[in-house]
């Protein structure tokens, strides 16, 4: 039997649902229940009468999925699956910068671990996080903006409002330069250009769309445009293929490759659903308070 197929049995088996990120490999897509983005994806993980949730993807957003469905069993197929840009902050750093802002209001990005998103008032993703700027302005005044460095300019320059950052940025969509568009602009006169706000503000200028790749997605598919170039992780150019066929698409650098993202393979996943492996769990005192930022992104969006 092919693992795909024995992944397809186990599954029914166990009653197991599998979420698979844009990024993930496109055997992995494949034979996912459900293909999207971190919200997307967890949003899903709380809906689903599955007991079971295999999350490739990467350790932040099976936290998040398990956040949000606290009673059922969240697998990472590969545990040291992390993100470099989550991991560039910790709950300590980020108390000691809001204790130099006391009068600060803090959103954090999706790609944040459970711990720091506890210590926040409001979460948000790359697909909604210029909305959430302009609801907490309504009503603050401040706002320290993490982890994220190039999604916080990226919204800044949008609505004109300085926030307090961090250094925090995503390695894979740093090494998408703008010579890469160029480069990719000449060979494809036609193409647009689409661009993820966690790239450099040197790449998103270039652009013709900057989304997130939910968003990037739903242009793709109601545009009467046939020629992309690509300037996030490659791994979405697998789904853009799969759901317009007769479109093509060019990545921006074959270098824009996450590789906690492509740990994840069918073997890993198998052996997950075979040993229940890697669960992944929170604390209950860090998952009521760090639900909290999420469900306030929930109401608002
Ligand atoms: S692509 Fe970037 S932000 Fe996404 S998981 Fe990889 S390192 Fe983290």
């Amino acid at each position: 039997m092919k693992i795909a197929d024995k992944i397809k049995k186990l599954k029914q088996e166990k009653n197991a649902v599998i979420l698979a990120h844009n990024y993930q490999l496109p055997e992995i897509q494949d034979i996912a229940d459900f293909v999207g983005d971190s919200l997307g994806l967890s949003i899903e993980a709380s809906r689903t009468n599955a007991d079971i949730i295999v999350f490739c993807g990467v350790h932040f957003m099976a936290e998040t999925a398990k956040i949000l469905s606290p009673r059922k069993k969240v697998l990472l197929p590969d545990i040291n699956a992390g993100c470099p840009m989550a991991d560039m902050i910790d709950a300590e750093s980020l108390k000691a910068l809001q204790a130099s802002h006391p009068d600060a209001v803090t959103l954090c990005y999706v790609n944040t671990s459970a711990a720091v998103k506890a210590q926040c008032d409001y979460c948000c993703t790359s697909s909604n996080a210029l909305k959430m700027a302009q609801h907490i302005l309504l009503s603050h005044e401040e706002i320290i903006f993490v982890p994220d460095k190039y999604l916080a300019q990226y919204v800044s320059a949008q609505i004109r409002q300085d926030f307090i950052t961090w250094e925090g940025y995503c390695p894979t969509h740093a090494r998408i330069l703008p010579e890469n568009i160029i480069q990719a602009k000449r060979l494809h006169p036609q193409a647009k250009v689409l661009v993820h706000p966690e790239c450099k503000p040197d790449l998103t200028g270039l652009a013709d769309l900057v989304a997130s790749t939910e968003k990037m997605c739903g242009y793709v598919q109601n545009t009467p445009e046939t020629e992309f170039i690509i300037g996030t992780e490659i791994g979405i150019i697998h789904r853009l293929k799969k759901e317009n066929p007769g479109k093509n698409f060019y990545p921006a650098t074959d270098k824009a490759v996450c590789p906690n993202m492509k740990r994840i393979n069918l073997e890993k996943v198998l052996w997950s659903l075979e040993d229940l492996s890697y669960e992944i769990t929170v604390p209950p005192n860090i998952m009521d308070k760090a639900r909290l930022p999420i469900e306030r992104m929930l109401q608002t969006t």
